[in-house]
Parts: structure tokens; sequence; C-alpha cells
């Protein structure tokens, strides 16, 4: 099997195939073999497992979970790095790798082609520049999946760590805290890649759990009403969703009181309990303007 953490090697390989690194697709490929060996570890590849990489690059983690996984479907962009792939981890015949953009692949039809009766963990070095649509897009595709583990920008990891309700969190930190159960897994230093980007890295892991799906009663009003709240962020509750959704500001303040909220509250302190019950509320009230 080729080393692909050797720098020599990889660049060898690279050049004989005239690869050029590409920024915008966020080509920052691994060549830390601990790194990829704790991903493919901590992200469930094992045997009766199934695992979907997103963006396997020239296939270096993509290697260590198809060594230790029944079935590894990996979905890579650049139609470039095809033949590399044929040619570093080909051999593989429990692999399967798909060319086309996460993003517009049916989660759940694709469960269902690649993994047919199998628990499912999603793993990836992601591409920083969709890191955020990437995980709203696996969030809330409703497929089963046990786990995401991810490679992230720091920053990015220490927003989807915070708690909900304090001023780090953002929609998508409120995504993914109600959606699962979030943490930071280990920090990954710049040099671990090549080229080496600009920012720090963390690899974080999300564990599906359904905790707020009984207790929402519209969960796209919900969600419009948290991304329409933090798009406002900076202003009161009461004046953003007035603002974004056509509510009347009456009945904004009345909801707010009913759960004991002071009306001159932001988005950003509310914890994830009481969105889920101002949307309840706020559902329920007609509107002049709607989503
Ligand atoms: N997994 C490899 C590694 O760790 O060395 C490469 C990781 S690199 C940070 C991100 C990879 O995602 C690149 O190979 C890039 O071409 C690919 N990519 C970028 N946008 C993508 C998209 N929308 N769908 C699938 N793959 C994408």
């Amino acid at each position: 099997m080729m080393n692909l953490t050797d720098i020599a090697t990889v660049k060898l390989l690279l050049e004989r195939h005239g690869f050029h690194f590409s920024k915008k697709l966020g080509q920052n490929f691994l060549i830390n073999p601990t790194v990829c060996l704790r991903i493919a570890e901590m992200g469930g590849a094992a045997p009766g497992h199934g695992i979907l990489e997103i963006g396997p690059g020239i296939g270096t983690l993509t290697q260590q979970l198809a060594m230790r996984a029944d079935r590894v479907t990996a979905i890579e962009l650049d139609q470039r790095l095809l033949p590399i792939l044929q040619e570093t981890v080909g051999s593989f015949d429990n692999l399967h790798v798909l060319h086309g953009d996460i993003l517009q692949y049916q989660i759940p039809e694709l469960f269902e082609q690649e993994f047919p009766n199998m628990p499912v963990s999603i793993c990836a070095n992601l591409p920083y520049y969709i890191t955020t649509p990437i995980l709203i897009h696996l969030l809330e595709s409703g497929a089963a999946f046990e786990s995401i583990t991810v490679m992230v920008q720091k920053e990015v990891a220490e927003k989807l760590c915070a708690d909900v309700g304090t001023r780090q969190s953002g929609v998508i930190t409120v995504a993914v805290h109600y959606h699962g159960t979030v943490k930071l897994l280990f920090p990954v230093s710049r040099g671990s890649f090549l080229p080496p980007p600009n920012v720090d890295s963390a690899v974080i892991q999300i564990r599906t759990e359904k905790k707020y799906d009984a207790l929402t009663k519209n969960q796209p009003h919900f969600f419009a009403m948290v991304r329409n709240g933090f798009s406002q962020r900076r202003k009161t509750l009461v004046n953003a969703l007035s603002a974004t959704m056509g509510y009347p500001k009456p009945i904004l303040i009345e909801a707010l009181q009913k759960l004991g909220v002071s009306e001159t509250i932001r988005i950003e302190k509310l914890p994830m309990e009481t969105l889920i019950a101002l949307s309840n509320l706020l559902f329920e009230m007609p509107l002049d303007k709607n989503l």
C-alpha cells in the first residue's frame, strides 16, 4: 500500500498526475498518519460498519477507513483526483468512489443504495469553505447515521462545541446541539497538512440523538426562527423577529412574557428549551407575512 503520509511519495504522485492543489476546493491533504488513524478508529470504522467519506482527496484517510470498515463510500468533487484515487486506493474491493458534490446528494437515498441494512458513520477532513453547509445538509437530511467525525477549522470547532445560549453560539451551534451531542476530540496542527493551511484545526464528533424532536411542534418553523433571529443577532429578539418574520411586536412580547423572559433579550442568550418553547408558541399564532 502506498504511504500517503510520506511527503516525497505524495509529491512524486502528484507530479506524475500533473496535479496542482485547488485552494478554492479547500485542498489541504493530511500527511499525519496518527491523525488519520485516530479519525478512523474514533469515527466508527469497524467490522460490520459502513463509512461515508466526504472529499477523499488522494485517499490518505480513505486507506485507514477501508482497512477497518466493511464498506466505504467516498464522494469527491474534483475529477482530477479520480485517476489518483484509482492508483492509491483502487485495490480496496470494499471501497466505492463517487464523483460529485456532497451537497447535491440525497443522503437517505445514498445510504439505502450504498449501505443497505448497515450502521453508518460519516468521516472527513472537510473542505473548510463549505463546513457549515455540509454539516447542515447532513444533519437536516433525515438520514440515520451514528456519528459525524470531522476535521474542521479550530474556530468552527469552538463554535460547534459552544453551549446554546452563550455569545459564541450561532445557527450551526443550535443545529448541531438539536440533532445530537458534540465534543472536541483533539486539536491538529497546521504541519499535519500538505500544503499547510493558514488556520489551526481540530477534530470534532457529533453523535446523533433525537433529544428535542418530540418537544418541537414544527421543526421547519423552529429552524426558520433560529436562522432569522441570528441573522440580526445584535438586535433584541423582538426587533429581529418582527423585522424578519413579520410578527407584530406585541405578540412577540406576550410570548416572551409567557416564558418568563425579558422582552429585551437577544437570541444568543436563549437556551435550547426556551428557543423550542418560543417557536411552539409563535407557530400557533396567525401571521401576516409568512416564513
Ligand atoms: N480527505 C483528504 C485528506 O484528508 O487528505 C482530502 C481533504 S481536503 C481538506 C477536502 C477534499 O474535499 C478535497 O479533496 C476536495 O477536492 C474535496 N471537496 C471539496 N468540495 C467538495 C464537495 N462539495 N463535495 C465533495 N468533495 C469536495
